[in-house]
Parts: structure tokens; C-alpha cells; sequence
């Protein structure tokens, strides 16, 4: 695997030249790894506050991808050549750095999976054949669509039941209401460690110890969380824990699910193919163990290379240097957003991650961020796959900047001259 780019950890802190010096991380300099970020987009520099939805890749990911095919395509697990061993150690060396980021205790408690998604969906196919009419999900109000809709099918299969714990005004879990809703019936609670909508950090070791006081699974949805912090799943006692590969500097189409080991030996397989059993044999078959088991088929074999430099990039830099960095842009952009008369924040809770949700008087979110993009600033508009969360604000959707590592308070100013240009554009 190459060196970052700039792999001088002191090139990398803040330059005391004036504008960084409240930051951890230089920005600007981290920015010098991603190749997209020195385009120009709109003829104007990227201020790029959109990622939560995706991040960009450094370029040691674009070069571990390129390289792979370059040098080390070949189908994994059932090649006898060097090739195929090859791209069989490379696979699995990047589910120890997965194994490494979430400290597992074992890299074999790691599924590879698209995405967030798939891996909610895998847990609700497979540990969820267990499920019987009676049975209760319990979910918070601030889900992402993907933490709320695989359970509702899996209700409407088994007369189970979904619930959803409410939240506050600021946008925080209300605890209380959680408790409550947790009984004997309940077999599963699923969290966002991080939403996507408000930036609210749930206290997720506490709501698993809650969960399992109750005699319920928990289920992390780490999506916005790792990475943007350190996340340890046995401090946090997790039964299981998703994550997006894009949204951690890797790859689209490859992310990963860390499940119990406990758990994982006795989950039913879930998609049937190749690479997943021990026999087959047409009066039936037997399960390979382990994570093969959900494995079926070819998978994004460059994808879980490319994921695995992304999480020795994100390991160099150091997660909670990142986080540090991260919530000192926020603390700058929060401030200077309450200073605009007309912008209402949305989510203000104690703990929050990068991410600032927002309106703005007589202004739609869309129009909003239409017009930022004419100044080159990328941010999102709209529901953030978290609609029951927007009703529960009696609003459509909001307009949301997140933060990386590579931004630099040069994209909060970007943010609030565009904010304070539309205002005007709009007369209000
Ligand atoms: N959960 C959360 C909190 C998210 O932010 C997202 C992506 N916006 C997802 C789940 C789904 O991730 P993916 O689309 O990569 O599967």
C-alpha cells in the first residue's frame, strides 16, 4: 500500500498562518490527496459539504484500485494459481483492517456487504427468520430510511411488530421514551450511532446496555460514524455493527457488518451461490462458517482493497484527530450560521458529529442549494432518507452541510457568504 501523499503528520496539523489555527487537521493540505478536490467546479474552487451523502477518495484508494486491477485481479477463495492466492490475501488482509477500525475481536466476525443497507437487510433476512408474530423492533425516531424499512417488511412477513422511540426537540433521543418502550417482546433494537439528518451522536453503549437489560439484540447503524471518530464495538458491546465503504473515503459498492461471533456461527445464510457452502449435493447442501456464509458469489473483490486502503488512510491521519478537527469546523460554522437572522437550526443537540442541518426563512432547501452551487458549495437539500424524522419537525427537509477531513473554515466562510447571498437574491 503507497504513503499518503503528504504522509507528514506535522504537514498535516494546522499551519499557524492565520485563518486554520482553531483546527486540528490543515484542510487545505489533507485536500492535496484528493485529486477531485482541486477541480474546479462552476469555474469556482469545490467547497465539498456534502459528505454525508458520499465522501471523495484520496488518491492511495484510486491507486489501490488501480493497482489491483493492475497487478492482482483474479477470483478469490477457489484458484490453486498464485494469482487467485494472491487476490485471496489481499481481500482478506483489508478484512483485518475492517476487523482493526471497529475493533473486532476477530477479523471472521466481519461480513463484506454493499453497504449500510445490504448489511441491515442481511440482518433482518437472516437473524431475522427467528422473528414470530408478537415479537417488537424498536427503533429510534431519527432513523435513516434503511434502519426503518427492512424491518418494516420483516414485520409485514411476520406479524412482528415496529416501534420507534421518540425524540426531542434539539433532536436528542429521549431516553426515557426508549425505556419505556423496551419490553420483554422486544428482540431487537436498531440505532443510528450518528444521524445523518441532524448530526445527533446517540449514546449508544448505554442504549445497548438498555437493550440488552431487556433481553434484546442491538444493531448499530454506523453509517456517519466511522468516519468521523474512533468506534470500538466491544466497548460499545454491539450485537451488530454496518457500515458504507464510500462514506469513510472508500469505494461505492463495498462496506461491511460486524456481528457477534456467538451470533454469527448459527445465522441461516441468506443468499444461496457459490462460495457459501461446504457441500452441495441435489438431496441438499451444508454452510461454509464463518463470514463465506454470506458471502455468495463473486464479490466486490477491488472494492474491499480499495475499502482497505481507505481505512489505513483514515488510521494515519487518527480518528480522533479527525473528530477533533471535524467538531471545530462545526463549532465555527454553527456559530457563524446563528449569527444569520433567518436560519433556523435543525438539531442542536449536546453531541453531534460534522453535520449542520438547516432552513432559512422564505427560502426552499432546494433553491438554497442551487444557489450555492453556483459558488462551488456543495451541500444537500431535502429529506436525507429520514422522513418520519422530518415530520416529527413538521418540515419537508432541510439544507445540510457535513464535514470531512479535507475542509477548511475557507468552505464554512464558502457556506455562509452563500447563505447570505440567496437571502439577498430572495429579498428576505
Ligand atoms: N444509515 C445512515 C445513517 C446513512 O446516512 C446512510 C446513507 N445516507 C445509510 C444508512 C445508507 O447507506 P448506504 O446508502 O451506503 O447503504
Amino acid at each position: 500500500m503507497n504513503a499518503p501523499l503528504n504522509s507528514s503528520v506535522t504537514q498535516r496539523l494546522a499551519s499557524a498562518d492565520g485563518t486554520d489555527l482553531s483546527l486540528v487537521l490543515d484542510g487545505r493540505v489533507l485536500a492535496e490527496d484528493f485529486p477531485i478536490l482541486a477541480q474546479a467546479v462552476r469555474k469556482r474552487r469545490l467547497a465539498y459539504l456534502d459528505n454525508g451523502a458520499t465522501t471523495q477518495k484520496p488518491q492511495v484508494v484510486i491507486d489501490a484500485l488501480s493497482q489491483f486491477y493492475t497487478h492482482s485481479n483474479a477470483n478469490i477463495h477457489r484458484g490453486v494459481h498464485w494469482l487467485s492466492q494472491h487476490s485471496t490475501d489481499l481481500y482478506e488482509q483489508a478484512r483485518t483492517q475492517v476487523q482493526r477500525l471497529l475493533n473486532a475481536p476477530d477479523s471472521q466476525d466481519i461480513i463484506y456487504v454493499r453497504g449500510t443497507t445490504e448489511a441491515i437487510n442481511l440482518v433482518a433476512q437472516t437473524w431475522g427468520q427467528s422473528i414470530q408474530a408478537g415479537d417488537e423492533i424498536l427503533v429510534t425516531g431519527m432513523e435513516h430510511h434503511s434502519n426503518i424499512v427492512p424491518w418494516q417488511l420483516l414485520c409485514a412477513r411476520t406479524g412482528a411488530t415496529l416501534r420507534h422511540a421518540r425524540i426531542t426537540d434539539t433532536g436528542e433521543l429521549d431516553i426515557a421514551d426508549f425505556k419505556a418502550q423496551l419490553n420483554s417482546r422486544t428482540r431487537l433494537v436498531g440505532i443510528a450511532h450518528v444521524s445523518n439528518a441532524l448530526g445527533t451522536i446517540n449514546p449508544v453503549a448505554n442504549l445497548v446496555r438498555l437493550a440488552h437489560e431487556a433481553g434484546a439484540l442491538a444493531l448499530v447503524d454506523g453509517a456517519q460514524a466511522v468516519a468521523h471518530g474512533s468506534v470500538d464495538v466491544q466497548a460499545l458491546d454491539c450485537d451488530f455493527y454496518a457500515f458504507s465503504g464510500h462514506k469513510i473515503y472508500g469505494p461505492t459498492g463495498i462496506g461491511a457488518l460486524y456481528v457477534r461471533a456467538s451470533i454469527l456461527k448459527d445465522l441461516p445464510p441468506w443468499q444461496g451461490g457459490g462460495d457459501m457452502i461446504h457441500t452441495v449435493s441435489f438431496e441438499g447442501s451444508t454452510w461454509a462458517t464463518g463470514p463465506q456464509r454470506f458471502e455468495a458469489g463473486t464479490p466486490h473483490i477491488a472494492g474491499a482493497v480499495g475499502l482497505g486502503a481507505a481505512i489505513q488512510y483514515v488510521m494515519d491521519i487518527g480518528l480522533d484527530t479527525i473528530a477533533a478537527h471535524e467538531s471545530a469546523l462545526l463549532a465555527r460554522a454553527t456559530e457563524a450560521m446563528q449569527e444569520i437572522e433567518g436560519v433556523r437550526l435543525i438539531g442542536t443537540a449536546a453531541h453531534k458529529a460534522g453535520i449542520l442541518s438547516f432552513l432559512v426563512d422564505g427560502i426552499h432547501p432546494h433553491d438554497l442549494g442551487t444557489i450555492l452551487d453556483t459558488d462551488g458549495v456543495a451541500i444537500r437539500a431535502g429529506h436525507h432518507c429520514a422522513m418520519p424524522l422530518m415530520s416529527h419537525f413538521g418540515i419537508p427537509g432541510t439544507a445540510r452541510a457535513s464535514f470531512a477531513l479535507y475542509n477548511n473554515l475557507q468552505d464554512v466562510d464558502a457556506l455562509v457568504a452563500g447563505v447570505r447571498k440567496a437571502q439577498k437574491l430572495f429579498g428576505v
